[in-house]
């Protein structure tokens, strides 16, 4: 109820803080049934589009899935605006990938990893209704349960709040650079094949655990060309994958994950897979294996 979420406020104390993004400071909260939760509370200001803000949030709320990151709650009033999620308590991917978290993936977890982000994303593109377009997946938007489960945040969010910061609505979304598809720049669209090249990226992250930026490289541009370990190594791209990963001994579908993660980050839209491809493909490889 909301008096059950205005409770949560007595949360809001520095040492709950975990973080902040686009939306505001995220807390760590318990709810008075003992659930932990992630609480999203909006930097106070701009109370324009709140209805759209809610209706938006009321069909968010109400998508469900294994590999999605739960809206357990919301409240939208015009002194207090908070999303409360479910709360994850292994961080990010991007956590994960440089060190931070202390939660080491293995290539058998990375595998993992992507057949269940892909799954809660070809989820929300076919089973969600309205289909649901993420337009910010990205390693910082995939978070790791108690038993690292992987599972994708903040879908339908980059929306809401590049729709409100200019006080009106509009289609323009921003992404994250690095992860935008290259059409985008022409269309200022964002589409459900913008989701799977912003997903190939992240695959790209979870073979080299590098940014899509580094050393003002572009990953993409480093590999695109590149179709599999062989040439890798000709091309001495091989340097590139995370020297952990590299040093595995069998690295099970390992070309066939690269095969995949290139054709999502093809420059043509309609040359890259649809997500349910993608998952059926990593389904594959993990079927595989023994
Ligand atoms: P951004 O807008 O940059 O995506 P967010 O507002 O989504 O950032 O989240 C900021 C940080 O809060 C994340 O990097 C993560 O560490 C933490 N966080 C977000 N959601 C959750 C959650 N459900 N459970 C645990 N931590 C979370």
């Amino acid at each position: 109820s909301y008096d059950e979420l205005r409770k949560c406020t007595n949360n809001f104390a520095e040492r709950n803080e975990i973080g902040s993004g686009a939306f505001g400071k995220v807390y760590r909260g318990l709810l008075s049934d003992g659930l932990v939760v992630a609480i999203k509370r909006a930097q106070q200001g701009s109370t324009q589009g709140l209805l759209e803000f809610k209706t938006e949030i009321e069909l968010l709320s109400r998508v469900h899935h294994k590999n999605l990151v739960g809206l357990v709650g919301f409240c939208f009033e015009q002194e207090e605006q908070m999303l409360i999620y479910e709360f994850m308590p292994n961080g990010t991917i991007r956590d994960s990938l440089s060190g931070k978290s202390g939660i080491y993936l293995d290539w058998n977890r990375r595998l993992y990893v992507a057949l269940g982000s892909g799954t809660g994303l070809a989820y929300l593109h076919e089973h969600a209704n309205p289909p649901i377009i993420h337009r910010d997946v990205k390693s910082t938007n995939i978070l790791l349960d108690e038993n690292l489960t992987a599972k994708v945040a903040d879908f339908g969010l980059s929306k809401l709040v590049s729709d409100t910061s200019n006080g009106h609505v509009s289609t323009q979304v921003k992404g994250t650079m690095g992860y935008l598809d290259p059409e985008y720049y022409q269309t200022q669209q964002l589409t459900e094949k913008s989701d799977v090249y912003s997903f190939g990226v992240f695959m790209l992250e979870l073979l080299t655990s590098k940014r899509p930026f580094e050393n003002g490289k572009y990953i993409v541009h480093q590999v695109r060309t590149t179709m599999n370990k062989d040439e890798i190594e000709h091309y001495g791209l091989w340097d590139m994958i995370d020297s952990s990963i590299r040093d595995t001994s069998n690295l099970i579908g390992f070309g066939k994950f690269l095969e995949i993660t290139i054709q999502c980050i093809e420059d043509l839209p309609e040359d890259r897979p649809t997500m349910s491809e993608v998952v059926k493909a990593l389904e594959t490889i993990l079927q595989n294996d023994g």
